[in-house]
């Protein structure tokens, strides 16, 4: 299948419902592939890039003095892995870690190119090790080539942190769409790196193994609409969101939660 209708079926399949259901927003996301959106904050900067069949959101988080953090490299080949490396060598960028807020193949494709290059801790959670194990057999059953990603280095809990120069970014437990997916909270700047857990107006798929509704809603319900209305929401897929707008708009939180 060429690789632009491949990205676009795939897309579509693992994509929170909403994107299969608006194709003037499914339209828009698929041009920003690879396009890196550089968000600047008080003293700690984000850029995000789409990568890869999924479009996944792999993010650079970073602040004033280069200290930089990679969550979710989801590059799947060499020509994102060098749109993703120019990036932090043109902005003298060092990298300190690598993210994983979660183990599916898309989130986790471009670990094996960045722990290559950069030498640097893999962290996830270690409820994730069965997902990360099921990886080449992800691979398999959606025709992507995955490059074998190594075991992480550093496994986290909730309660611990990952430092980044004068930032802390707070590890917080949320299962429901993985078994061992976190998210990342910066409460000085109000950033979240939900992962796959919280969309605009959308939640994270509940239907792959290792997968619980009610895990999902109690974490969005108890670990993220507790946070400040005005907190920022960067997702694993689409664009970002706040925690007041989904509080209002995202039905399917309501909905979903209404059936448990
Ligand atoms: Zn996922
Ligand atoms: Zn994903």
């Amino acid at each position: 299948m060429p690789r632009a209708l491949k990205r676009r079926a795939l897309g579509l399949l693992f994509l929170p419902h909403s994107f299969g259901s608006n194709k003037s927003e499914s339209k828009a996301l698929i041009c920003l592939v690879g396009v890196p959106k550089v968000l600047l904050l008080c003293s700690m900067n984000i850029a995000q890039f789409t990568f890869n069949a999924f479009a996944e959101n792999t993010f650079l988080v970073y602040d004033a003095q280069g200290a930089c953090i990679i969550v979710d490299p989801g590059m799947s080949s060499p020509e994102e892995d060098a749109i993703l490396f120019d990036f932090i060598e043109e902005h003298h960028l060092k990298p300190q870690c690598i993210v994983n807020t979660h183990c599916h193949i898309d989130h986790i494709l471009g670990n094996a190119s960045c722990v290559e290059r950069y030498n640097v801790e893999l962290i996830a959670h270690r409820l994730e090790l069965p997902t990360l194990e099921r990886a080449p057999a992800a691979s398999l059953m959606w025709d992507i080539p995955y490059r074998m990603s190594p075991e992480p280095t550093r496994l986290v809990e909730e309660g611990e942190y990952i430092d980044l120069g004068s930032h802390r970014l707070d590890i917080v437990f949320v299962p429901g769409h993985a078994p061992g997916h976190i998210a990342l909270i910066e409460h000085a700047e109000g950033v979240i790196l939900s992962g796959d857990v919280l969309f605009r107006q959308s939640v994270g798929r509940v239907d792959l193994p290792g997968c619980n509704a009610k895990d999902l809603i109690q974490s969005i319900q108890k670990k993220l609409y507790t946070l400040p209305d005005h907190f920022v929401v960067y997702p694993g897929h689409g664009p970002e969101t706040t925690i007041g707008h989904e509080k209002e708009h995202n039905t399917f939180v309501r909905m979903t939660e209404s059936y448990l």
